[in-house]
């Protein structure tokens, strides 16, 4: 058998076709692509607008930026994440401040998010972890009561639903990551979603250099046919028409690929059954397209052996995650274990099994026998 990736992307020959047609165009970046990929993707996501950038880091910056978040405002967020979730914070001089996850789900508890929000909370980033949809009519209302931008960190859940509807028909902004373990891909790349038309004309500003050609936006008098203007301090976060072209091409798939995961998983949870382990529950709101599948032993003293013996049966095991405030970087800035005990205790027993819309029934069962074969 050969490596199994914990995840990796599926292209195919229509993929191949898309980009080379954009290479043999006029415009590699800031051409039509660009605008055709963000009017499907918002569809996919539910939500009005997409602002298509360059990576999902990229993605949380801006949404950090377009809701205002700066110097001693602090964000919630969940240390069971990639640390791009709350160094975005720390990107614009905030403070991320962690909340516990609930231990079933691996998603955000509300009871720990309420005991932490202060006078100074901004914004939440609520992380989609592995694929599940975080409580959104709670964060909404909480969100709503405090006046917090309630920002959804979406890099895993694509596709996925909270009581039959997407993630980009709440409130605030939504973060997408297009990197090749993610759901679709473009390579790099990444969407910040958004149902309110004045943060979407900021994000779009931010992108690129917070520089406007568009005439109707102009604050001085339009001084010529050269003239455009720089209105804020932006960046070059374009995502170009290469990428675009690929993640059209994806976004046709997406079905396709949720329903190969969904098989995956359905396989796993039924080999699983009854094994001295546990694995992440769906809430009852949820209908995910699930990015990562993860395993917790009950043992939590085996889990180096466990995963050592499993990559070294050619399975890409994983951890996902060291708690974000665990990182060396986090506690050079005071933060300390003991913060959050649950996500602690999630990442001391974890193992991320592959998981990916490319994956053949016999890899399948052959991570399924090798985890069985060592829990058991
Ligand atoms: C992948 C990921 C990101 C960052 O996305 P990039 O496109 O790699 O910059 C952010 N948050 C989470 C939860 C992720 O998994």
């Amino acid at each position: 058998m050969d490596y199994i990736p914990y995840g990796t992307q599926v292209i195919e020959e229509d993929d191949i076709a898309a980009v080379a047609e954009v290479l043999r165009s006029g415009y590699l970046t800031t051409g039509p692509k660009v605008a055709e990929f963000e009017e499907a993707f918002a569809a996919s996501a539910g939500a009005k607008y997409a602002v298509a950038v360059s990576n999902g880091t990229a993605a949380l910056h801006l949404a950090m930026l377009a809701a205002g978040v700066g110097e001693g405002d602090e964000a919630l967020v969940s240390p069971l994440t990639f640390a791009a979730s709350s160094n975005c914070a720390l990107y614009v001089g905030a403070k991320p401040v962690f909340v516990d996850i609930d231990s079933d789900t691996l998603l955000t508890d509300m009871e720990s998010l309420r005991s932490r929000v202060t006078e100074n909370t901004r914004a939440i980033v609520a992380v989609n972890y592995g694929g599940e949809v975080c409580d959104l009519d709670t964060l909404a209302e909480i969100a709503g009561e405090r006046g917090l931008t309630l920002i959804q960190d979406c890099a895993h859940s694509l596709g996925s639903k909270y009581k039959g509807k997407l993630s980009g028909m709440y409130s605030g902004m939504q973060t997408w990551s297009l990197h090749p373990v993610k759901t679709i891909t473009t390579g790099e790349g990444g969407v910040v979603t958004t149902n309110d038309e004045a943060l979407a004309g900021k994000l779009r500003l931010l992108r690129t250099h917070g520089i406007t050609r568009d005439e109707s936006l102009f604050e001085d008098a339009n001084e010529g046919g050269w003239y455009y203007e720089m209105q804020s301090l932006g960046y070059n976060y374009r995502m170009t028409d290469i990428q675009c072209a690929l993640g059209l091409s994806q976004l046709k798939k997406l079905e396709r690929f949720a329903a190969r995961r969904a098989e995956i998983v359905a396989r796993y949870d039924r080999e699983f059954e009854g094994l001295p382990l546990r694995t992440q529950l769906s809430p009852s709101w949820s209908e995910p397209v699930r990015h990562l599948y993860t395993i917790r032993l009950d043992d939590k003293s085996r889990r180096r052996e466990v995963f050592d013996a499993l990559k070294a049966k050619g399975i890409g095991v994983n951890v996902h995650y060291k708690p974000v405030y665990l990182m060396p970087y986090y506690r050079n800035l005071g933060y300390a274990a003991g913060l959050c005990p649950n996500a602690e205790d999630a990442y001391e027993r974890m193992v991320t099994l592959p998981l990916h819309a490319g994956m053949a029934d016999e890899q399948v069962e052959y991570v399924a026998g090798a985890v069985r074969d060592l829990v058991e």
